[in-house]
């Protein structure tokens, strides 16, 4: 029997697994923002490969809820808080747009480089939806799940991505996973 066949018997369920449906939603916001939280989930659905499917909702039927927080806001990038939605998991995320909440070394970057400004919502977003996924935070620094706990340069952790770019179209298709981010989705199981 040829190794392909054997494989394919051993493994049915992953070759003809249906991609898991995460209903979704996200709050209004200006259309460069909301590209960028778009792209954020579209970048996850792409790692995970055919584990899941984000699929936009009413507000009230989703379990990944994504809001923008600014103005009077205490600073920070973004935070996560478990939801339950008809009796399951869920989570809301939250992701500062306001980079004047963010100290001056990024606000000052972020006022003069529109992509710098852009990384850090993107990243901010990816970083969210992971936690929203279940995604644990981590100590390394390379991954998009690191936390700022841990200390580092944040204003250089945003940059190494920014100088991935060279136009704005570039976030969509620039992920910003670690290998290590990688092997933590993949020992996820989605509800
Ligand atoms: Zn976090």
């Amino acid at each position: 029997m040829r190794l392909w066949l054997v494989l394919a018997l051993l493994a049915p369920s992953l070759a003809r697994a249906e991609p898991h449906p995460i209903p979704i939603y996200l709050a209004p916001a200006e259309a460069n923002d909301l590209a960028l939280a778009r792209s954020a989930f579209d970048s996850w659905q792409r790692a995970a490969g055919d584990a899941l499917r984000f699929v936009p909702a009413p507000e009230k039927s989703a379990l990944l809820r994504l809001y923008w927080v600014g103005h009077g806001r205490a600073g920070g990038f973004g935070e996560m808080k478990p939801i339950e939605v008809n009796g399951r998991s869920g989570a809301a995320v939250f992701v500062n747009t306001e980079m004047e909440l963010l100290g001056p070394e990024i606000s000052g970057r972020a006022r003069t480089d529109r992509l710098y400004r852009d990384s850090i919502v993107y990243l901010t977003c990816v970083h969210e939806i992971g936690h929203g996924l279940g995604v644990e935070h981590t100590a390394e620094y390379a991954d998009i799940m690191y936390s700022f706990q841990y200390g580092g340069d944040i204003p250089a952790y945003f940059a190494r991505y920014r100088q991935r770019l060279q136009s704005r179209a570039d976030i969509a298709r620039t992920d910003a996973f670690s290998d290590g981010d990688l092997a933590q989705l993949r020992t996820l199981h989605f509800r």
